[in-house]
């Protein structure tokens, strides 16, 4: 008679390869979605041990039980992980359906005969439902764009709701067995755990693909923010702002802001040098709250920030946001009272964004000269032309 032991040895080496995969990940990278993932795994190869001891058991029933339990809760961990890691709503609801299909297993398909139309549809559904709202997960998910991996990973999941609904119609065409014990050697559990190794391993690939890349983001996340002020370092801010400035849509000029602490070096000598970085996260946080598109710290106590769609008069209100919040704001200093000066250049239209941060540079060694904590916007020669010719006018 056929035997799908020796595929059921198969997935339950797939689940447990790709359990200790995950866990050697999540440790290495600190990706918490990959213990999710590990847990996962480890209970869907708990499944295929279940489904390999099925024979010698004297309980059939809490086996099959059993078998449903660990499939329908390794696939619940991940639709709660792929939830919490791409969505911005709460996990907690999915506890309804996975109480109710396992009060239901328990409560009416216990005693429904296997292979009747019911019992086939109604034992595969709670794994399609689970799999769905992991795919739905990222479907709806509130980030904007989504990745190749995560449409990849997004394919399997529906892909796998859709098998275990025509696994529901395979079992209730061939028989799953008379009983939970005869499984292993009815020819659809040949079919069934074929079609499992297959989609185990592309799901294992692709959540394994996602976690990968959340880490590598991750990484180039601390490597690209600055550590004190949480704002883009240099580099970070001149790639961030080129490749917004590229994608830019609708009305108004790119406006550059720099910014840099008065006497900043009086403040580190006074008060030492941790009042100092006080300050800068401090105003680090003034400046991001002032809103802006792209804001870096470009060096020691030097700051940048780029809006993409602005004028003059906004730009010149942002700084005085940013004087008004720097001015209110509290230290543990009680006498401190740091400011700052400001270069504002509003962008021309063939003007790259280093050649807009020297004129704003220009601005803002105006602003020193001038006496500090002000703006100056910075003058071009189409500005001069716009006023030579508004002066003409008038005349
Ligand atoms: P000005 O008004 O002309 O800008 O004078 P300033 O004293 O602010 O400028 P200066 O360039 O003379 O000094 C900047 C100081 O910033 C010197 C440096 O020690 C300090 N600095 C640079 N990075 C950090 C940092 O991360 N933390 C602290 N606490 N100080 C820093
Ligand atoms: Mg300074
Ligand atoms: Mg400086």
């Amino acid at each position: 008679m056929a035997n799908a032991t020796n595929l059921l040895a198969v997935n339950f080496s797939i689940g447990l390869a790709f359990s200790l995969a995950f866990i050697g990940i999540a440790r290495a990278q600190q990706v918490t979605f990959a213990y999710w993932c590990a847990v996962g795994f480890l209970l869907a190869s708990s499944t295929v041990g279940v489904e390999m001891l099925a024979p010698r058991t004297s309980m059939p029933q809490l086996v099959s039980f059993a078998s449903f339990s660990c499939l329908h809760s390794a696939l619940a961990l991940v639709a709660a992980g792929l939830i919490k890691n791409f969505t911005r709503w709460s996990r907690w609801p999915l506890l309804i359906p996975y109480l109710v299909f396992e009060a239901g297993f328990l409560m009416f398909l216990m005693d429904v005969p296997r292979n009747s139309f019911f019992y086939s549809f109604a034992y595969q559904t709670p794994f399609a439902v689970m799999t769905a709202l992991g795919g739905a997960a990222l479907l709806f998910g509130s980030r904007s764009r989504r990745s190749m991996t995560e449409h990849f990973l997004m394919i399997v999941l529906f892909l796998s709701a859709v098998q275990f609904l025509f696994k529901g119609f395979l079992s209730y065409r061939l028989g799953a067995g008379a009983s939970v014990q005869t499984y292993v050697f009815s020819s659809y559990a040949q079919y069934s755990q074929t079609i499992s190794a297959i989609l185990s391993i592309l799901l294992g690939v692709s959540l394994m693909l996602v976690v990968m890349e959340e880490s590598n983001s991750r990484t180039r996340q601390t490597l690209l923010r600055d550590h004190l002020s949480g704002l883009w370092t240099r580099r970070a801010f001149f790639e961030q702002g080129e490749t917004g400035l590229k994608r830019r849509r609708g009305s108004g000029s790119p406006a550059v802001i720099l910014c840099d602490l008065d006497h900043f070096k009086r403040i580190n000598d006074t008060h030492g040098h941790a009042v100092g970085d006080e300050v800068i996260r401090v105003f680090a946080a003034c400046l991001e709250a002032a809103g802006g598109d792209v804001c870096g710290r470009l060096g020691g106590e030097e700051f940048a920030v780029l809006t993409f769609s602005s004028n003059a008069s906004l730009a010149q209100l942002q700084v005085e946001a940013v004087r008004s919040r720097l001015g209110n704001a509290e230290f543990q200093q009680p006498d401190l009272k740091p400011t700052a000066s400001f270069g504002i250049a509003m962008m021309l239209p063939d003007e790259s964004l280093s050649e807009a941060i020297n004129r704003a540079d220009a601005a803002l060694y105006e602003a020193k000269a001038r006496g500090r904590n002000r703006f100056v916007v910075s003058r071009n020669e189409k500005d001069v032309a716009v006023i030579l010719r508004e002066a003409l006018l008038r005349r």
